[in-house]
């Protein structure tokens, strides 16, 4: 048996008055996820567990069968996990966004959707000027997402930078960062980091051109999402299954590797919604002749609607339909013995620009997957099923090893 996993990033989304009352999945043109639904069963899976943050990181976990409880350990230590970094005894790695600030606002937590090729120049000129004053060293990674590696030793310890309280700047577009700067024991440094990165990057020649062309310029540092070193099970031994994994972020990239997956690099993956769909198709069909396993994901429903845009993220979502969830259907009208999963990691909602927790909508079909009434894969006809789970990552179980579903009863006694 293959086993596909499609994943659309922050794809769930509440009812909106602009789209009638329905939600970006309901108001999109799903043609292919609704195919699913009607061959197969849909529910609703809590992704990211009570209390926990909503986050890419934790909902992704989750998907591909981990509990977060257990090994959840900060998205900056996944992502440098896929970055080739392997993180010593005394090091947390954060996440170092380059990010835009302009007038005391977050103007652009992607600083234009800044090009790797010109954040590459930028990291390496806060390297030269910031290694003699911090104990940080910075890799560069996709686009304006970056990783710093401290020496929790030389920053007091790692206790405190681990408990240091940092906003994920995609929370805060349009509002004002200042009560958003670092909290708690590790303030100092960080704060003093973001500060020392502005005038580096300020007279820049990358940003000077950016502004000349009409581009917003990374005008500073912004840490966060800080963690130690992710131990996972291997897939082979958890499920028994060698697979691959495609996707244009880090994070998801980093829990493959962690995982024990093949990581598949895709040249057009952008992370956006020009990302080389067809590429990414063509990858994930040239690993299913050598695995098991494939874990598709898509970031474009997630950043559409961190800028506010229904439009955008309609258009994403059924870019994500047409073009990746199409063609792993017609896989499977080929090669029957293939079960497709098709669902979000988390909410990002329009409403707020930012993730929320909650149960998400899952769609999944296939051999030996039970078949429900249900015909169209959305949120309110998800819940309308019947199926809640509140141990999200024991989808991946029942998907995957035919393990029972631990269901709650949505419409029962509380
Ligand atoms: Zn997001």
């Amino acid at each position: 048996m293959k086993y596909i996993v499609l994943l659309g990033d922050g794809m769930a989304d509440h009812p909106l008055a602009i789209l009638g009352g329905l939600t970006p999945i309901e108001a999109a043109h799903t043609p292919n996820m609704d195919r699913i639904a009607h061959l197969g069963c849909s529910g609703l899976f809590c992704t990211v567990p009570e209390g926990m943050p909503p986050g890419s990181d934790v909902g992704n976990l989750s998907v591909f069968g981990y509990n977060p409880r257990e090994f959840f350990s900060g998205r900056a230590a996944i992502e440098a996990a896929n970055q080739g970094i392997s993180l010593a005894e005394d090091e947390v790695a954060f996440r170092c966004n380059l990010v835009c600030l302009e007038d005391g606002r977050m103007k652009d937590f992607t600083s234009g959707h800044i090009t790797t090729e010109e954040a590459r120049l930028l990291v390496d000129s806060l390297n030269e000027a910031l290694s003699g004053r911090f104990p940080i060293r910075l890799h560069t990674g996709v686009s304006y997402r970056h990783t710093g590696v401290i020496k929790a030793s030389a920053a007091g310890s790692m206790e405190q930078l681990v408990a240091t309280e940092c906003e994920p700047p995609h929370n805060i577009t349009g509002q004002e960062y200042a009560v958003y700067l670092p909290k708690g024991p590790a303030t100092g440094l960080l704060r003093d980091l973001m500060e020392a990165s502005v005038p580096v990057l300020r007279d820049h020649p990358v940003n000077l051109k950016r502004v000349e062309t009409g581009k917003l310029p990374a005008t500073s540092l912004w840490p966060w999402g800080q963690g130690r070193a992710l131990t996972l099970e291997s897939y082979r031994d958890r499920f028994g299954l060698s697979g691959a994994v495609i996707s244009a972020v880090d994070l998801v990239k980093g829990i493959g590797v962690c995982a024990g997956l093949e990581v598949i690099n895709v040249p057009g993956a952008t992370g956006w919604l020009d990302t080389d769909y067809e590429g990414k198709v063509a990858a994930g069909l040239d690993a299913l002749e050598r695995h098991d396993f494939l874990y598709l994901h898509v970031e474009a429903p997630d950043e559409a609607a961190h800028q506010g845009s229904v439009e955008l993220k309609v258009q994403a979502i059924e870019q994500f339909d047409a073009r990746i969830v199409g063609p792993f259907l017609e896989y499977q009208a080929e090669h029957p013995e293939t079960r497709l999963l098709a669902a979000p990691d988390h909410f990002t909602l329009i409403s707020t620009k930012t993730h929320a927790g909650g149960p998400v909508p899952f769609t999944i079909c296939g051999p030996g997957i039970e078949r429900d009434a249900l015909d169209q894969y959305g949120e309110t006809n998800a819940a309308s099923g019947g199926i809640l789970l509140v141990q999200g990552y024991a989808l991946t179980h029942h998907f995957i090893k035919d393990h029972p579903l631990p269901l709650t009863a949505l419409h029962g006694s509380s």
